[in-house]
């Protein structure tokens, strides 16, 4: 099994630090600042089962100059070429403008989309319990996975639900 897999979300949300996790070596940049990524980053990931390209793209957002706008480009385009998407957020209730927008395009693109709710070990349960209910009712999600990318909680679930559906 191959195919493409983009990871999406807003900035700072963890998307360099899954992938590399995911990959093993440091190739996408992360950092604390947002909008490091400024531009497509493409890792392959190769086991037995198969093998995933990994597209870290620049986060989704309201663009407020050109350079944003030009990164928004860069995401939207990307989404068109894949097989999966990996929607990654942070374990919140809040849901704003940005990940309407998300969701809306994603609706049209008939794709596979899985939630990966980052960042659990920030979080007790409870509020895991609470983030899931509430971006359950955002979008019809084929899978929802909550992790930490920093600290590898659960990361193994991820691959084996991307190969699925390739
Ligand atoms: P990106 O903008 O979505 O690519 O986000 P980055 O991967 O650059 O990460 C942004 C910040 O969040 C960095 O300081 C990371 O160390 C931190 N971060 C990423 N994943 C986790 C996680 O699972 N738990 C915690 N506590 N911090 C994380
Ligand atoms: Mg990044």
């Amino acid at each position: 099994k191959s195919g493409f897999a983009a990871i999406i979300g807003r900035p700072n949300v963890g998307k360099s630090t899954l992938m590399n996790h995911l990959i093993g070596q440091k190739i996408a940049i992360t950092s604390k600042k947002p909008q490091t990524t400024r531009n497509r980053i493409q890792t392959v990931y190769t086991c037995e089962d198969g093998q995933i390209v990994f597209l870290d793209t620049p986060g989704i957002h309201k663009a407020k100059n050109k350079l944003g706008e030009y990164m928004v480009q860069v995401a939207e385009r990307t989404l068109k070429d894949v097989d999966v998407i990996l929607w990654l957020v942070e374990p919140t209730t809040f849901i704003g403008a940005g990940e309407r927008h998300i969701a809306e395009q994603l609706g049209s693109l008939h794709l596979p989309v899985l939630l990966i709710i980052n960042k659990v070990d920030t979080v007790d349960r409870e509020e895991i319990a609470k983030a899931i209910d509430t971006y359950r009712k955002l979008y019809h999600f084929d899978e929802i996975i909550p992790v930490s990318a920093l600290r590898g909680v659960n990361t193994e679930d991820i691959i084996p639900s991307i190969l699925k559906y390739l």
